[in-house]
């Protein structure tokens, strides 16, 4: 497949201009990275990963096209969005609050998280984020506003750039990963929902790109709404069911850990 054998290499608009969207996916979990280019070759960097190989490449890719990062944005406190290289330059990285303090409290966590699945980063790049409390990235390239909830993680951050109609979804509205719930938070569900009906009301997404898995257009990106809808539903209703996207031990792990929960609070 050409997602394997092109991992980590950019696509997106051949032009490359200003206001172009550039994505690179990763062989680790489908993530992707995602790249939107500004005005003199400044770009937004946001979630970029995974493996050291890939970072490198995207850092090399990135100078090859004339391009350099200039602010970078963490959808959320992960250890496989909140990673980084020394080539892609010492720029401000941004996440909001919330996220912020949960990967300074995790950050033990999450180096080990890294270590393991992504191991050779350096230890003190990873989770070195800013906090920005504000509705939109503060850059000099294409507008670029943000979506705050807990849905999947306190301080989760979607990006929408609403010159093309993308949003750059994080860790929601995959076509390849079940709603992936904060367990750890008050209301799991009740801040999942929040959060697709706060997707749900940007009107005018052209294109959504998940965190893990395919970009997809405004039909797919209202399907995607709906079957996580459907899903938050069923397990409210605390029966067993399945989901398409249940393909791996991990994925139905974390599907069964959900029903549990969901049964012990209704
Ligand atoms: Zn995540």
């Amino acid at each position: 497949m050409s997602e394997t054998s092109g991992a980590g290499r950019l696509r997106g608009e051949p032009s490359g201009g200003p206001g172009a969207v550039l994505i690179a996916t990763s062989e680790f979990d489908v993530t992707t990275s995602t790249v939107v280019v500004g005005a003199g070759g400044g770009c937004l960097l946001i979630d970029p990963g995974v493996t050291v190989p890939e970072l490198a490449g995207l850092a090399a890719e990135l100078a090859g096209r004339g391009l350099r990062p200039r602010v970078a944005w963490s959808t959320h406190p992960h250890w496989d969005h909140v990673l980084w290289h020394r080539e892609l330059g010492d720029v401000p990285r941004y996440a909001a609050p919330a996220a912020v303090a949960i990967a300074d409290r995790d950050r033990e966590a999450i180096l080990g998280e890294a270590r393991r699945s992504a191991p050779g980063h350096e230890a003190a790049l990873i989770g070195r984020l800013a906090a920005l409390d504000a509705g939109a990235i503060p850059w000099d390239g294409p507008a670029a506003q943000l979506i705050i909830h807990d849905g999947h993680a306190p301080g989760h951050g979607a990006v929408f750039l609403p010159g093309s109609g993308t949003l750059i979804a994080g860790d929601m509205c995959s076509d390849i990963e079940i709603p992936l719930l904060d367990t750890l938070g008050a209301d799991p569900v009740g801040d999942y929902r929040l959060a697709l009906t706060r997707l749900s009301a940007l009107r005018e997404v052209r294109r959504v790109i998940p965190g893990h898995g395919h970009a997809g257009d405004a039909a797919e990106f209202r399907r995607r709404l709906a079957a996580d809808g459907a899903y938050l539903d069923a397990l409210e209703r605390g029966k067993p069911f399945s989901d398409p996207r249940i393909t791996k031990d991990w994925l139905r792990a974390a599907h069964e850990r959900q029903l549990r929960l969901a049964r012990a609070g209704g």
